[in-house]
Parts: C-alpha cells; sequence; structure tokens
C-alpha cells in the first residue's frame, strides 16, 4: 500500500486482488501527477552522460519502455510473480519461452489439448529444428510423468485447455516438473488470475495471451510471461530483447486500463457461463454441453476445479454440440443473431461463437483435433458481458429453428 499519501510510490503489499488490479505497477506522473501512467511513445531515451547511462532505466523501447514496463509491473504483482514480460502476441510468449528453454535436442512434455496456435508451432516450427514434443493427456499424471526423458527441459500444459476445458492438476504436475528439475510453464489464458494464481500452485511460469481476459475489450493483442523466480525473468527479458517481439506503448496503456476492470468482468462473465451452460444442457436440441460449474462435468475434473478455481467460479467459456452433429453445429453457428457474433478471440465483453474445427483448430492436424473430441459441429462459447436473458433468448430461437 501507499506509504507516502496519495501522490507517493506504490508499494507492493498486503491489499486485495481487486485493490491490486487497480493500483499495481502505476504511479501518478512526476513530472504532471496525471492519474494514468502516460504512453511513453518514444524509439530512445538521451542519457545525462556515459556514465550515468541507464541512470533512469530506459536506453531503448525494444530493452524497455516505461508504459510497457508499468503493465510488467502490475501484472507480475498480480500474478505473485518476480517479474512479467509483456509480449506483441500470446504466440510471441509461447515462442520466447520455448526458445528461452530448449536448443536442439532437447525435449518438452505438452499437453495434447491446447491452443491450436500452441500445437502448430510446435510441430511445424520447433521440431523442424530439432527439438523434440511428446503430446501427453495431461489428465493422467502418471502419462506425463512416464514421458519424461534425461533430455526433458519443459513441461507446458494449458488449463483450462482450449477450446475443451480440460484441467490440468497443476500441483500434481509441478511437483512431477520439481522432482525431475525441469521447467513447468502453464498457459493459463482461460483460468485468468482472478480464477487461478498458476504460481501459487508450484508453476514456474505463467502465460497468458493478454488478447483475451487481461484486455477483454476486442482491442488489442498481446501476452505475457510472468516468472516465479527473478533468474527466469532476466533469462526471458534476455530473449525477448534478442527477438524483438515486444508490446506497445499504446497496447500497455490499453491494457492497463482494461486490466482494473478484470476481476468485475470474469465474476460477471462466469455467472453467466453457469447459467448458459444449465440452460443448454437443459435443451433438448442439445448433445452435450461441458461447463466445469455443471454437475455433469467428469468427477476427476471437477475435483481440480473445486481445488484449483478460486472465487468459486469457473470462467466465461463453455462449449456445446448440438444434436444433428456436424451440419446442425454449422447451421446454429451460421444463424444466431445479436449479441453473439460469430468468430475468433475469446474472453471480451461482446459474447462471442467460435467454430474451433474451421477457426482457431483449423491449424492443429484432424487426427490430433479429434483425439481430444474437437469436432467439426463443436460449438466454442465466450460469455461477455451482456445481459444472461438477451444471450440465452438468442441462443433458444437459434436452437429452436434448427
Ligand atoms: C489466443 C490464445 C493464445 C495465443 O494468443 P495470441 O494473442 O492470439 O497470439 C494462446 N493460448 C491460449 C489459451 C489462447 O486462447
Amino acid at each position: 500500500m501507499s506509504t507516502t499519501g496519495g501522490s507517493g510510490t506504490w508499494v507492493e503489499g498486503d491489499c486485495g486482488q481487486s485493490t491490486q488490479l487497480v493500483h499495481a505497477g502505476v504511479n501518478p506522473d512526476p513530472t504532471t501527477g496525471a492519474i494514468l501512467t502516460p504512453i511513453v511513445q518514444a524509439t530512445t531515451f538521451v542519457q545525462e552522460s556515459i556514465d550515468l547511462y541507464l541512470s533512469k532505466g530506459y536506453s531503448y523501447s525494444r530493452t524497455a519502455n516505461p508504459t510497457v514496463r508499468a503493465l510488467e509491473n502490475k501484472i507480475a504483482e498480480i500474478e505473485h510473480a518476480a517479474g512479467a514480460t509483456c509480449f506483441s502476441t500470446g504466440m510471441a510468449a509461447t515462442v520466447t519461452v520455448m526458445t528461452a528453454f530448449m536448443r536442439a535436442g532437447d525435449h518438452c512434455v505438452i499437453t495434447n489439448c491446447s491452443y491450436g496456435g500452441t500445437n502448430r508451432v510446435a510441430r511445424k516450427m520447433f521440431m523442424g529444428l530439432g527439438m523434440e514434443f511428446s503430446f501427453v493427456d495431461f489428465t493422467d499424471l502418471a502419462e506425463i510423468e512416464g514421458a519424461i526423458k534425461p533430455n526433458t527441459k519443459l513441461i507446458f500444459s494449458e488449463t483450462p485447455a482450449n477450446p475443451t476445458l480440460t484441467l490440468t492438476d497443476l500441483q500434481g504436475v509441478s511437483a512431477i516438473a520439481k522432482k525431475h528439475n525441469i521447467v513447468h510453464c502453464c498457459d493459463t489464458t482461460f483460468a485468468t488470475p482472478i480464477i487461478t494464481l498458476a504460481l501459487d500452485h508450484g508453476v514456474d511460469i505463467a502465460m497468458h495471451s493478454t488478447t483475451k481476459y487481461y484486455d477483454g475489450h476486442n482491442m488489442t493483442v498481446g501476452g505475457v510471461i510472468a516468472c516465479k523466480t527473478a533468474e527466469h525473468d532476466a533469462e526471458i527479458k534476455f530473449f525477448q530483447n534478442m527477438h524483438g517481439n515486444v508490446m506497445s506503448p499504446m497496447v500497455a496503456f490499453l491494457t492497463l486500463q482494461a486490466t482494473k476492470t478484470m476481476k468485475l468482468r470474469v465474476l460477471q462473465q462466469s455467472q453467466t457461463a453457469q447459467k448458459v451452460a444449465e440452460f443448454l444442457e437443459a435443451h433438448e436440441k442439445v448433445e452435450i454441453c461441458r461447463y466445469p460449474g455443471l454437475e455433469s462435468f467428469p468427477k476427476a475434473q471437477k475435483a481440480i476445479a473445486d481445488k484449483q478455481h478460486k472465487n468459486n467460479v469457473h470462467g466465461g467459456m463453455l462449449w456445446f454440440e448440438v444434436k444433428g452433429g456436424t451440419d446442425a453445429g454449422r447451421r446454429l453457428m451460421d444463424s444466431v443473431q445479436r449479441p453473439w457474433s460469430l468468430c475468433e478471440n475469446l474472453g471480451a465483453t461482446e459474447s462471442i461463437i467460435t467454430c474451433p474445427s474451421v477457426m482457431t483448430h483449423a491449424n492443429m492436424e484432424k487426427e490430433d483435433r479429434l483425439k481430444v473430441g474437437i469436432t467439426d459441429g463443436f460449438v466454442r462459447v465466450s460469455c461477455g458481458i451482456e445481459d444472461t436473458e438477451d444471450l440465452i433468448r438468442a441462443l433458444k430461437v437459434a436452437l429452436d429453428n434448427l
């Protein structure tokens, strides 16, 4: 909490997450008192003298930028990390983790159930560069440990997984990682820090696509890596400075503002998702609906949700399939009306319906996709912050008309 009055410097301390979301990392501008961090749109920073090089902390905006740094400091505090690094996109963040911790000949145990781009970059880029990946069912801890080899350097998990919502027991996986001295990185984009603080469950590195819930307004693309240790944080920053895949000051500014309302948004979106899931599950045209808040969620998976999800909520994402398979599913997605939008992206104020087989996961091998249950009629739902009744009414019309 601030120790020097309302204009003092924010000091990390004992306060709740809602206060952190608003204030962490942000101080009144020292020259003007502006309450919001300015957009420092500058390539370079003038030095007082050669001896005082870097005395103000900045040299060149690929290496560090004050607006981006404010967001990084905010996220580090929110995520209980030693440091955070923001990226141009979520994929840039994922690629940087893989390049920072693996070399040709090294091996990664990765979930077989992930964002499509994660699967693609492993298969189409890193495997071509001589790195090995084992795609494993992360609901089975024995299978994860069994896949570890002497050259395993990284375990890469994702919870809840996009788009199936498969949950990973982070403490279980982290214990295996520690035992074998392997870095555990988790993509916690779907969980958000409101629902799961991955680093509190033993994970070494938490990754988010900030495009999704951190932004939450369909405004920007971005990513972040939050590290438990300062050593890992320095390693990530070293690699980013070489790659140059940085977040822009404008995107950082927008994300700084949007982050303040993340808890309000995620709690509301979760409440809506619970009601939408209950409606869908009860509808006669719906074959299956999956949401961690439903009693029908697989038992072992439900136990993970109970242990790992805070605030008694399970997020704004769910999925379902309609009776009649692919054709009916596609007709539904084509016909559902406002407030729903048919598009990619998720986690935003606008409610979104997505067809993963054609959109977000089209880049996965069909075999990989079907193995984890992403059929052609699979409907992914991201609940926004509109009135729940309006969202349910539009879905009901589309379903009744099938
Ligand atoms: C969207 C997404 C990504 C990729 O992020 P971009 O910002 O689109 O590059 C990675 N992981 C998950 C879980 C996602 O939903």
